[in-house]
């Protein structure tokens, strides 16, 4: 997987090539990835990349053209493995699910990163395969948006996480949220780690964490469950739930 980033603040996103998970995988060569800088491909001489909006209105918008230049920079010819995408409120909201469809299905990512009032619209139109927002709020630049992708994507891309297992316990991974997880001490200021943690009976841990995955998605995420057609275990699990929750 290959992942470039159009950003007019380089340094912004490079610190995020250097931590980490990513970091590791930049290094074991399982993912690459670059920060492109529209301004290298201005044709003004005062390297501009922005100007005011035609029809009137407060702030300034990024041209076009440094834009498209930059995007064909990284991307000569486009396949169907390419995607090109625009980080923008108004696109669809991102999520896990977004994240596994653009591991599966492309092998390299343009994530074009506005600024200021926005990007000129010819970018949406005519330069991105899709908009994607990471929420329903509006940030100074799409770094911050970039950088959820990449490192969503990242996590999905084989090897790349040193445990196989550990992207499919996430939360999200399956529409379900992560069972408790507890580490030494076994306690800490009177409150202890769950007795059947510590048993070393797997068939039992195994149990509890699914129950109490459930729990924690009907407490905190119930709109997950809605829809999903549950196993017959994991229908025991929520029956007894909803039994103790009576009960306490
Ligand atoms: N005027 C624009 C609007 O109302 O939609 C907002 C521009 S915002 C200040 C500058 C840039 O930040 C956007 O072009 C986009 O790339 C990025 N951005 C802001 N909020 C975002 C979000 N929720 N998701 C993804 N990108 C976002």
């Amino acid at each position: 997987m290959k992942i470039d980033i159009l950003s007019l603040f380089p340094e912004f996103v490079e610190a995020f090539f250097h931590q980490s998970m990513i970091k590791r995988a930049l290094e074991a060569g399982l993912i690459e990835m670059a920060v492109t800088n529209p301004r290298d491909f201005t044709k003004s001489r005062h390297r501009q990349v922005d100007d005011t909006i035609y029809g009137g209105g407060a702030g300034m918008l990024m041209m076009c053209q440094p834009l498209f230049d930059a995007c064909h920079h990284v991307l000569p010819e486009k396949g169907p493995r390419d995607r090109v995408i625009f980080l923008s409120p108004a696109g669809k909201t991102f999520n896990q699910d977004k994240a596994k469809e653009l591991q599966r299905d492309y092998d390299h990512l343009v994530l074009i990163c506005g600024h200021y009032e926005g990007v000129d619209h010819r970018v949406e139109e005519h330069l991105a395969d899709e908009l994607i927002s990471i929420g329903d709020y509006v940030l100074t630049g799409g770094e911050l948006g970039a950088m959820v992708i990449s490192d969503a994507v990242a996590r999905m891309v084989p090897g790349v996480l040193g445990d196989a297992g550990s992207a499919a316990s996430d939360s999200f991974y399956e529409p379900i949220l992560e069972y408790p997880q507890y580490t030494k001490p076994a306690e800490y200021n009177g409150w202890k780690v769950p007795d059947v943690l510590l048993s070393g009976h797997h068939a039992n841990i195994a149990r509890w964490r699914r129950k109490e995955a459930l729990r924690r998605t009907m407490a905190y995420r119930p709109d997950l469950l809605e829809g999903q057609e549950l196993s017959k275990e994991d229908r025991k699990l929520m029956a007894e739930i909803k039994e103790e929750l009576i009960h306490s």
